[in-house]
């Protein structure tokens, strides 16, 4: 049985306000929540506290900053509500610590959590993402929102096949660029693929993707 209260345990957790200052963020991946196997009801904070809680982190309680989080689409958990997987963001008050952290035991880059270890990475903050769709390759919106209808290269901007068809009979190679084939980039007409960072028209819809990266559902 699919309890919907459970989600809310977790997802019901107030924002607290945001230090003032930097924060760095580590990522612990792939927890897996069972609610209706184990019964888990765990709200985030609590999460965090069974990481304090195990000497095998040694995390200084002290050193954490707030606003930890879940880092999941609630799409996802519609379509599996029993056994949801999620990314746990763990925010520091300094970098050392949190590069300790990620570090993990014995420089395994896991933590132990419920008696399981879980591995760790960097959080990069949404500032620094970019809305682009992986269909059309324009930005500022996501593929779920596509108002384009046919194919538009990401490599080469053609609208006679798609990016993972691009082709380069050089190569023999699909969906990857290359020297032999021209690219273009359909959101700044430059000779790159529309994806890359080389793109300029990235960095200056970093604000967008702000704005609309804090609307999504966490
Ligand atoms: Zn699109
Ligand atoms: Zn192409
Ligand atoms: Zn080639
Ligand atoms: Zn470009």
């Amino acid at each position: 049985m699919h309890k919907k209260g459970s989600f809310r345990a977790i997802y019901g957790v107030s924002f607290r306000a945001l230090r003032t200052g930097e924060v760095f963020g580590a990522v612990v991946r792939d927890v897996t929540l069972c609610y209706d196997t184990q019964g888990d009801q765990y709200t985030v904070d609590e999460l965090v506290a069974q990481i304090v809680d195990e000497p095998l982190n040694a995390v200084d309680p002290t050193t954490l900053a707030d606003n930890h989080r879940l880092l999941q689409s609630a799409e996802k958990l519609a379509h599996n509500p029993d056994q949801v997987v999620v990314s746990l963001l763990v925010n520091f008050i300094t970098r050392e610590t949190r590069d300790r952290f990620l570090l993990g035991i014995n420089n395994s880059h896991k933590i132990q959590m419920r008696g399981s270890r879980y591995t760790t990475s960097t959080f990069k903050p949404p500032s620094t993402r970019v809305v682009q769709c992986i269909k059309c390759w324009q930005l500022g919106h996501w593929i779920s929102t596509c108002p384009v209808v046919g194919k538009i290269c990401g490599i080469c901007a053609s609208t006679q096949h798609s990016k993972e068809e691009h082709y380069c009979e050089v190569c023999h190679k699909y969906g990857s660029p290359c020297q032999h084939k021209a690219k273009l980039c359909i959101n700044c007409k430059g000779d790159h693929p529309a994806y890359t960072m080389k793109c300029t028209k990235r960095y200056v819809n970093a604000d967008v993707a702000q704005r609309l990266g804090a609307a999504r559902p966490q």
